[in-house]
């Protein structure tokens, strides 16, 4: 049996910080049956006014008051069931004394109130001085605990409740809620939508967007799918959507559960301030998820679109407890985008997806920090929304539908779904679920994956016994003890393929610090494979002579082993490992492949594999792997790359992507002609700006003073969002330039987030402690929580770098004062010998 740590044994390190204390979820005080806001929205002032009705009842205990989150508001009367009643209001809460205890009978809580420009939750977009272009555009972000800014109700996910919204827009403009349209109307200069959700949910789940759009829709089954775009950009549409119906088949079946809702509309929208998100029966959607024909080449929005629908089922229909399980939410969306990915376009793209996911987490773990995946130890309920949260807890899930068999996986997926319809859930629920519908105990498995912290890490060697025909497997998990478990329990399947192609498999349970597996053959094996299909989570460290790795590269039959192969080669310093990898970029059949390949060519560094990168150009036509070889080219301080570089940005049959990384990949040769195409290409337009962005990074890659000119210049408000984001990272590269330290500071200010993470993410690869004001600046007044706990983990790290800085110093001054010392030594032995001698 399985030896698993103890919950919380390992809590990994750097996600906290000194002042953070548990947070529990909240008790409700009283149940919330049915929420009804009724406002008036004057999109072009900035302003919404109405009022708010709370449908409540006794919840548990005795209640002669009742506390409503509402932020900023003006209140201007509070009633209950009709009768005006006393209440009191700090800003934050809203308490309003009842004028009987509350009962099982509920009661109508009804709030006047009105908000000015709020905070959060509801944003404003209109033109302005330096966006003469904007259209006007109202639209709400709820999770986590934002709709407290403009509508007075009970914020938290633990209540789920219907809702209704009847909203006044002013004529020309329309207004989307969740749920059915029950009613649109015309009431002098305005517009009245009543839209009904008539299933209860989460209260963050509510959402408004008010614009002009265009409405597209189209049938899938029993739901009518909505798409709200801007006008004009009707075309881009189906590019973007026309998956949904396909994913909604996928789900529907994969889960053995109905799409719950009776519509689904997706609305793009202006600046939206995260990717996507999952309102209920209602996703809102960065407009940029729209692309144009030729951004199709290869960019795809279906990763977005399938994660936010998947949401409707795991987040919606169940929903986390409280965001310390945010998991339940997040990474089965996650998981859910990568099957449907496997169901669109086949294994290998699925196995890669994971490899992407699993080098996500790994960033930030090496990066920022680890944590247990599910932790309730934070600051802002953001902090969790990480690539914890998402990819690793998304191969964990993968992980148990392996250990289980994906039937039972997928039964118990219904059974959960179905439970917990309209409901909350944690951690456990879902435990106990997977473990009633399998049998199984699953306490290791939980324990060892989802309340500790860290990852295995597993190193493979091997050798083959003749004589006794016994292939010997090493084994060592190498992780961290201080952080994560000493020894996972991971059982694993070895497949052993020989020369004639045959193919045989053994199970093998790692579960030793260090362990030798002994497996007796017939004959000797040509290839070994630990985890073939890569169905556990683990970080395979892959020790294997060069040639093994290269036969596994040309002639694996797993992509995940080629891929490996491909990226443990980038070690290899050979010239057969080039050409090894110049045919994975050339030949191999899944393109994942070809484009690890030609980036294991650029971090070699040898003539040779540049040489073979600029052949694969010539000969490449995938945009992805086209992509791997130009940024592989970006490795490369040589004329003859540069020019191969600056082709393909100035040639417009490329896909905008690759030309991005081209521009970037080209400011890394250094060249000084570089300077010039970089700059004729600076306003090339394309989808998300996405050149633009490559040429800024590229300019900070080539350094100078004109290109630190021109990086300022386009941080600068009237410039796009996105290009302005690339320049504030780019900034990272000029350390201790006062005119980019005082941009920086400049942008420090700015109510976005992500401009805020850009100038953290600066300040954290200059290590300059001159940017630790910058920093603070952020951590004060963040946009977003993320930029708060960026700023916070890059003033961590500098500080560390000073003070490592320091004691380097001092350990250098005391080392130089040793040597002072014992030249004087010698000095003095010398003396006396040549006294001696005398
Ligand atoms: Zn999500």
């Amino acid at each position: 049996m399985a030896k698993a740590p103890l919950p919380y044994s390992k809590l990994g390190s750097g996600f906290t910080f000194p002042e953070y204390s548990p947070v529990y979820p909240r008790d409700p005080g009283y149940k919330l049956h049915h929420y009804r806001l009724e406002i008036r929205v004057y999109v072009e002032e900035g302003r919404i006014e109405g009022k708010a009705t709370l449908r409540v009842s006794r919840a548990a205990g005795e209640a002669r008051s009742i506390e409503i989150d509402a932020v900023d508001m003006e209140i201007r009367a509070v009633s209950v069931n009709g009768r005006g009643v006393d209440y009191t209001y700090d800003g934050e809460k809203l308490v309003v004394r009842l004028p009987e205890p509350l009962g099982d009978a509920p009661v109508d809580v009804t709030v006047e109130y009105s908000v000015e420009k709020p905070r959060y939750g509801l944003y404003f977009v209109g033109p302005s001085e330096h966006y003469p272009s904007k259209r006007y555009e109202v639209w709400s972000q709820g999770e986590t605990e934002w709709n407290r800014y403009w509508m007075p109700i009970y914020d938290y996910p633990n209540n789920k409740a219907t809702s209704e919204m009847i909203v006044w827009v002013p004529r020309g403009y329309m207004a989307i809620s969740n749920g059915s349209l029950a009613e649109r109307r015309s009431e002098g200069d305005w517009e009245v939508y009543h839209w009904v959700f008539d299933k209860p949910h989460s209260t963050y789940l509510i959402a408004l967007a008010v614009g002009k759009y265009v409405e597209l829709k189209e049938k899938a089954g029993d739901v009518t799918l909505y798409y709200y775009v801007p006008p004009g950009r009707e075309g881009d549409a189906p590019r973007s959507f026309s998956r949904t119906k396909d994913m909604i088949r996928f789900f529907e079946e994969y889960l053995g559960v109905k799409y719950p809702y009776d519509n689904y509309k997706q609305v793009c929208v202006q600046d939206f301030v995260v990717g996507g998100m999952e309102n209920t029966s209602m996703t809102i959607l960065l407009e940029e998820t729209l692309h144009d024909e030729h951004a199709h080449m290869d960019y795809e929005s279906e990763g977005l679109v399938a994660h936010e629908l998947a949401h409707q089922w795991f987040g919606d229909l169940v929903t986390c407890r409280d965001w310390g399980h945010i998991w339940i939410n997040e990474s089965f969306a996650t998981y859910m985008e990568a099957l449907y990915r496997r169901h669109w376009k086949g294994g290998d793209e699925f196995v890669y997806r994971l490899v992407q996911m699993l080098d996500s987490y790994l960033d930030e773990a090496r990066r920022n920090y680890t944590r247990p995946i599910v932790y309730n130890v934070y600051k802002y309920s953001e902090e969790v929304f990480d690539a914890h949260s998402y990819p690793k807890g998304a191969l964990v899930l993968h992980t148990l539908a392996n250990l289980l068999g994906e039937d039972t996986f997928r039964r118990g997926l219904k059974e959960f779904l179905t439970r917990f319809a309209y409901k909350n859930a944690d951690t456990e629920d879902f435990k106990k679920v997977m473990s009633e519908i399998s049998g199984r105990n699953l306490d290791w498995f939980f324990n060892q994956y989802v309340y500790n912290a860290g990852h295995p890490v597993v190193k493979v060697s091997k050798s083959w016994d003749e004589d006794a025909k016994i292939l010997k497997l090493e084994l060592s998990q190498t992780q961290d003890t201080n952080t994560a478990p000493e020894a996972y329990y991971l059982p694993v399947e070895v497949a052993v393929v020989f020369e004639d192609g045959s193919e045989v498999r053994r199970r093998v349970v790692i579960e030793e610090r260090r362990q030798v597996v002994q497996l007796p053959l017939d004959k000797r094996p040509a290839e070994v494979y630990v985890d073939p299909e890569f169905k556990v989570f683990m970080v395979l460290d892959v020790d294997y002579p060069v040639e093994d790795l290269i036969r596994v590269l040309e002639r694996g039959r797993y992509v995940y082993w080629r891929i490996l192969a491909a990226r443990k080669l980038r070690e290899k310093r050979s010239v057969r490992a080039v050409k090894a990898l110049k045919k994975a970029v050339l030949e191999d059949r899944f393109w994942g492949v070809s484009y690890e390949a030609a980036v294991s060519l650029g971090k070699l560094g040898m003539e040779e594999a540049m040489k073979a990168l600029i052949e694969c150009l010539e000969k490449v036509e995938n945009p992805r792997v086209r992509r791997g070889i130009v940024k592989g080219l970006g490795e490369y301080r040589d004329e003859r790359a540069a020019k191969a570089l600056a082709e393909v940005l100035s040639n417009p049959r490329e896909s905008y992507y690759v030309r991005a990384e081209a521009a970037t990949s080209l400011g890394r040769t250094k060249v000084p002609w570089a300077l010039d195409v970089l700059k004729r290409h600076l306003d090339t337009p394309s989808h998300w700006e996405v050149i633009t962005r490559g040429v800024l990074a590229g300019l900070a890659e080539l350094g100078g003073d004109e290109a630190k000119k021109i990086i300022i210049e386009y941080s600068k408000p009237g410039k796009n969002r996105w290009v302005r984001i690339a320049a504030a990272q780019a900034m990272g590269k000029f350390p201790g330039d006062k005119e980019v330290l005082d941009a920086m500071a400049q942008l420090a200010r700015e109510r976005d987030h992500r401009i805020q993470m850009a100038v953290a993410s600066a300040a954290r690869e200059m290590m300059d402690p001159r940017t630790l004001d910058i920093l603070k600046r952020i951590v004060e007044d963040p946009a977003m929580p993320w930029a708060y706990k960026a700023a916070r983990i890059a003033e961590r790290k500098i500080r560390e770098h000073v003070e490592k800085g320091v004691e380097y110093k001092a350990l250098r001054e005391e080392i130089e004062k040793m040597r002072e010392e014992s030249r004087r030594l010698v000095e003095r032995i010398e003396r006396i010998e040549v006294l001696e001698k005398r």
